[in-house]
């Protein structure tokens, strides 16, 4: 029997900074295998457009493998199962890829493959994708340890690999996963060759008004990286993208890079704790809301009655891309104005995101939802969001264009309208607002106050805050205020006019 190590690609489909790939191709000839597993594609969370990025960016794997002698073997299946007949094939002297934080199917899945692997004496070897680590580690070494993993070299491999041949499937076609149809026409390409072309555009030309722009919805698309589809299929190392930028040591670059970090802080929280993906941080906020249909599908495709909120919803529907600011807005609206459960608008923008990402998304869904207890809670303003970042209205009109004659003065509460009611059944084909906005937004930050106020509460926001809390320089007030509850219950005083 031939002997191999199997190279186990999952959320890391690029050969450069490819430490799995490196160690695994030292002393043996190599597998590489990606896995299609069924399971996991038909997770609510799972759409069809995240499998046609991802589909682009193993046809990009297998090109680059194939030009270093060994393409990438594509199977679809139960891990398990796959490994299973390798070994009846190959004598497996280790299987070797990146830690993977994904979401709770994925950490089961581990577990299996890490019981199977111990019980037929093969040694599954992990390396770091981010600076996201495993086991008991104290919150406060965390920023350190994550500079370590961004300062280390980036690993390219000079060398060509032997082929070994193995049973190959074709990638399915796209009805295999029965997804819904979803089309999103606006959506970026998948694989490496996209995301370079993309990284070198942002750092030759748009990263200079990244700070600038970040916030509106119109710019930002130009002036944002839009990497994240690629990062979060690994495409790219944070790594790669970090040593590029270091060195402009300019406002924005440094603004850029600070985002970088938070992509491991955030996904470092989900490895501590995976059932944040389904129950609240602080246990004082489960079930607290109550879930309605008509809002749920009302808000997912972008009507709701508050034209920049719909316009935001539309754009991201066609594009699977938003800014961070608008990703909030729009979580802000679901969870304190539509008071629905994060957990079924999270899923409807998980679908929706290119990016999705369950370590950041889950968190940020709490975080925006008000049930982690250690962040400060913002209710968004779509209609000061609107007039703050589309002044002129330009990008309501460009994605609701029911309201395209609309004058500037009007366009972000057109219910001002003299003769309201007949102009909008009659002329305009457009919904009223289906809630009241200043009203839903005091019975939330009143629900919230509450929960505060029982007893308990801080006490258990306090373990909350040592378990997942940023260390970094607002570490040491943040502790100050955690011991202070009177100033903590300042953060209920939400802001109602971002
Ligand atoms: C409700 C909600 C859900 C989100 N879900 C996801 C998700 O599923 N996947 C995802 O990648 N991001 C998610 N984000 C975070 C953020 O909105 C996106 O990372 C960012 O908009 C991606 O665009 P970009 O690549 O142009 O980012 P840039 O601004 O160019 O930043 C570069 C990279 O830094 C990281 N980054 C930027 N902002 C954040 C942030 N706030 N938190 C963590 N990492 C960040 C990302 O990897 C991003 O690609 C979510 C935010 C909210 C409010």
């Amino acid at each position: 029997m031939d002997e191999i190590n199997i190279c186990w690609f999952k959320k890391d489909l690029r050969v450069v900074d490819n430490e799995a790939l490196y160690e695994s191709s030292k002393n043996y000839d190599i597998l590489p295998i990606y896995i299609l597993e069924k399971e996991k594609w038909q997770q609510p969370s799972h759409s069809f457009r995240q499998w046609q990025f991802c589909k682009e960016c193993l046809i990009d794997l297998r090109e680059d493998l194939y030009s270093m002698g060994q393409p990438l073997i594509v199977r679809i299946g139960d891990v398990i199962d796959i490994f299973e007949e390798i070994n009846k094939t190959f004598k497996i002297k280790g299987i070797y890829s990146h830690q993977e934080t994904g979401d709770y199917l994925s950490y089961k899945r581990d577990q299996r493959v890490r019981k199977w692997s111990k019980e037929n004496n093969i040694p599954w070897m992990e390396y770091l994708q981010f600076g996201v680590f495993r086991g008991s580690l104290k919150r406060d070494k965390w920023a350190k340890n994550n500079k370590k993993h961004f300062d280390k070299e980036i690993i390219k491999i000079s060398k060509n690999f032997k082929k070994v041949s193995f049973k190959e499937e074709y990638l399915p076609s796209d009805e295999f996963f029965d997804f819904e149809n979803d089309q999103c026409l606006g959506r970026c390409k998948g694989g490496r060759k996209e995301a370079l072309k993309r990284l070198n555009h942002f750092l030759n030309n748009e990263i200079y008004s990244y700070g600038k722009n970040i916030s509106s919805p119109a710019k930002s698309y130009f002036s944002c990286s839009r990497l994240s589809p690629y990062i979060t299929m690994g495409c790219l190392s944070l790594k790669e993208i970090f040593k590029k930028t270091k060195f402009l040591k300019t406002k924005d670059s440094k603004m850029f890079n600070s985002r970088l970090f938070w992509h491991c802080h955030f996904i470092q929280k989900l490895e501590t704790q995976p059932e944040l993906e389904f129950k609240e941080y602080h246990p004082y906020f489960e079930n607290i809301r109550v879930k309605n249909d008509y809002f749920l599908e009302a808000w997912s495709e972008g009507k709701t009655g508050y034209p920049f909120l719909d316009a935001c919803m539309r754009s991201l529907n066609h594009n699977g891309w938003i800014n961070f600011r608008m990703r909030a807005m729009l979580m802000s609206f679901a969870s304190y104005n539509l008071w629905i459960p994060w957990q079924e608008s999270g899923l409807k923008l998980a679908q929706k995101f290119i990016d999705y990402e369950p370590g950041i998304h889950w968190n940020q869904c709490q975080m925006q939802s008000g049930t982690t207890s250690i962040n400060t809670n913002r209710i968004y303003n779509p209609i000061k969001q609107g007039k703050d970042h589309d002044p002129k209205g330009t990008f309501i009109k460009e994605w609701v264009p029911e309201l395209k004659d609309f004058s500037e003065d009007l366009i972000h509460e057109p219910w001002l309208i003299k003769n309201f009611d007949n102009y909008y059944s009659y002329t305009v084909n457009y919904v009223k607002p289906i809630v009241d906005l200043k009203l839903s937004s005091i019975y939330a930050r009143r629900s919230l106050f509450q929960i505060s106020q029982k007893e308990g509460y801080w006490s258990i926001s306090k373990l909350i805050y040592e378990k997942h809390g940023s260390r970094k320089s607002t570490y040491k007030s943040k502790a100050k205020k955690i011991k202070n509850k009177k100033t903590l219950n300042k953060q209920f005083e939400l802001d109602l006019n971002l």
